[in-house]
């Protein structure tokens, strides 16, 4: 997938900030993708208002919220 096509996948509700590492996993490399959200975005208010780790089979998907920090 092209970092274009996963930002579109991103999120259809906030500008979401995407990610791709390769974590070092017991059975080989694993694809992370992590989706920053706007804290404001209602998507992740309504689907994981604490934020959620997708174990897929491919790799792991982690939608988490922008901290203002
Ligand atoms: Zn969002």
């Amino acid at each position: 997938m092209t970092p274009s096509q996963l930002q579109a996948l991103a999120c259809e509700d906030c500008p979401a900030d995407i990610r791709c590492t390769t974590l070092q996993g017991l059975n080989g490399p694993v694809l992370t993708v992590v989706i920053t959200h706007e804290p404001t975005c209602p998507w992740l208010a309504r689907v994981a208002p604490e934020g959620a780790t997708l174990v897929r089979e491919r790799g792991i998907v982690r939608h988490t919220a922008r901290t203002t920090a």
